[in-house]
Formats: C-alpha cells, structure tokens, sequence
C-alpha cells in the first residue's frame, strides 16, 4: 500500500477523497476489495488536477463512471481510483446535446425527451455514464454511441493536453473505442439528436425499459452482458444451449433469466465469476467451437 500520508492529505485538499475506500458499494455487480484511494471530483477541472497531480507523486490511476461494466478484484486495487459521477453538466443548444463524463445516460435521456430531442432513446435503461459510454461505445435495440456522437472533448492523461476527437478519431468498433489505449480521457462529449414528439420518445423509452425488465436480470447484481456477440449467434443462446443457465460456482451464477448475465448470488468474489466465466468459454468452445470474448472489465 502506499504509505504516504502527504500525498492523501494533498488529494483531500483538491477534492472529496478516502482511503482504503470499498469498491463493491461503488460497482453494479456489488463486488471488489478496497481501493487504496478513491477521489470523487465535482467538475472537470478537479479531475484533471487530481490526474496531474497523481502523475507528479507516480501514482497509478484508474478512473471510472457507474463501474457497470467493471469486475473489481476481491483483493483491493492499488493506487488511486476515480469516479466521475459527480461531474454532470448538461447543456441543450439546438439539436445538440453536450454532457459531461460523469452525466448517467438516463440523465441524457431524460434532458433529451425534455428538449424533445430524439435519437438516444436507445441509451435509456444502460446504467453507465456519458464516459464509461463513449469508452465502450455502448448501445442496445439497434442504437449506439457512435450513431450520435459528434466529438469529444478529452483529457490525455500523458501530456496533461485538452483536445478535441471528431467522432472519426474516436475509432469506434463493437463495444470499442480509441479510449482503450487508456491515454485519453473522455470529459465531455456532444451529441447530435433530431427534433422530436416527447410522446413518441417517452413512449420508445418505457418500451425499451419493458423489454429490459423482461429480459434481464435487473434485481440481481450484475456488470450487464458478460461477453461480447460473436461473429455469429448471441453469447446468451450459446450458453443456454450448452446447459449452463443457472451454474454456480462460489456465489457467481450464470443467470436464470438470461444466461448473457452473471449475476451475484450472494457474497460472489471476483474469483468466482473469473473461474465462473473460464468455465462458460471452455464449454461454449468445446461444444459449439465458439470462443467468447469478455466484455466487462476486470481491474486488479
Ligand atoms: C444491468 C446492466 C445492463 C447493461 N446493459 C447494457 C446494454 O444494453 N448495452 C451496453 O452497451 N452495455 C450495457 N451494460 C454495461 C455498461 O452499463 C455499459 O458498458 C456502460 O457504458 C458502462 O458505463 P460506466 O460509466 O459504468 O463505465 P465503467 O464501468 O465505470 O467503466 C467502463 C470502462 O470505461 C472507462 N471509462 C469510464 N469513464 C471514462 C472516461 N470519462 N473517459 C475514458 N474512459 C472512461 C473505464 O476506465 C473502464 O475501462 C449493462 C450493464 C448492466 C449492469
């Protein structure tokens, strides 16, 4: 552990900050030791001063939005870990909508259908922020960040430069992006919607929650679809079909409801769903000659 008090002490001083803070309450899948420190800036510039100034101390730094589609190791992790949530400026000009990294989609959405601006109906109901979204080029029923997004302003974390991505420079693939290379962080991002009817968007907001609800398992602890889809077929059918829904190892299972999902049974250790997901790969693989990709993030 870094046994430095100075440096925790000059961290307090430029935002709200803890050591040996517990991850599990901070991830959707309720699992994760302690972070050595944690930091929960409330504006861009906080963020960006906490960064240089872990730099300066050579510290490691990961940061976060809704650590939904993380797996935290049961063992701690070191250094610092950063969560945007708190940086959440939203602002309507025209047809665009610019939002900051820390800005929960159902928020976006929200002010989109207020605005009557349509097109990110899609992001409704995805429990990341605006960062952890442009990150992994979310998406769902058809709809992704990519479709909306115009550009980016970023941090990169090397140089301590601000700059501007077009949405070309972003290098978006499937649940992909440029922002993997872990040198650039997402601060805020403009999107561009269409003018729309607030029933019609209201009304493609409560369909897409429906057909969540009756397809996830959203009463349970999870980090979402654990695998990416393959080249052909969906993860979850391949999983149910070789026999797996509803295996258990520790207190990860694969879900009941959709075998996409691990979920936390009770008192899962990263372990668990580590060994949890090596089981599910080895038997999609010897009985479909499928090899899965993982999708969420494990951070040790
Ligand atoms: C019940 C459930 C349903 C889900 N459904 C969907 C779905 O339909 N579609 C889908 O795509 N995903 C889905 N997910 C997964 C997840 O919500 C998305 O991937 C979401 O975009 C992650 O956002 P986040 O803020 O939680 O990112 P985090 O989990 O906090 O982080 C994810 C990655 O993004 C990076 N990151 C976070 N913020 C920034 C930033 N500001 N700049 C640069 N990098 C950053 C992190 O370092 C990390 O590598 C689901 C998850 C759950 C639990």
């Amino acid at each position: 552990m870094f046994g430095n008090n100075t440096f925790f002490d000059k961290l307090k001083s430029i935002c709200e900050a803890y050591a040996a803070y517990p991850l599990a309450n901070h991830s959707t899948f309720k699992i994760g030791g302690k972070a050595e420190f944690a930091a929960f800036p409330k504006t861009a510039d906080e963020l960006c001063r906490i960064l240089s100034f872990a730099s300066s101390c050579d510290v490691r730094v990961r940061v976060f939005g809704n650590a939904s589609n993380v797996l935290f190791s049961s063992d701690g992790v070191s250094g610092l870990v950063i969560f945007t949530g708190q940086i959440k400026e939203l602002s309507a000009e025209g047809e665009y909508i610019r939002a900051s990294c820390g800005v929960k989609l159902s928020s976006l959405c929200n002010f989109a259908l207020k605005n009557e601006l349509s097109g990110a109906e899609f992001a409704f109901g995805i429990p990341g922020t605006v960062g952890g979204a442009v990150y992994m080029n979310a998406g769902a029923h058809g709809g992704e960040i990519s479709h909306i997004l115009v550009e980016s302003t970023c941090l990169n974390m090397c140089t301590g430069e601000i700059l501007t991505l077009s949405a070309s420079e972003h290098e978006f693939g499937y649940r992909k992006s440029i922002f993997e290379n872990g040198e650039l962080l997402v601060l805020s991002s403009l999107f561009a919607l269409k003018r729309g009817s607030a029933e019609e968007i209201e009304a493609k907001m409560k369909e897409y929650t429906e057909k969540r609800k009756a397809s996830q398992p959203l009463s349970m602890p999870s980090a979402g679809s654990v695998f990416k889809r393959p080249a052909v077929g969906f993860s979850g059918k391949y999983i149910e079909d070789a026999g797996l829904k509803g295996f258990k190892i520790g207190g990860a299972q694969v879900s009941e409801k959709h075998a996409g999902f691990i979920v936390n049974a009770g008192g899962a250790t990263s372990g668990d769903v580590l060994a949890l997901i090596e089981k599910v790969k080895k038997v999609v693989s010897e009985k479909f000659g499928v090899m899965l990709e993982t999708e969420i993030i494990y951070v040790e």
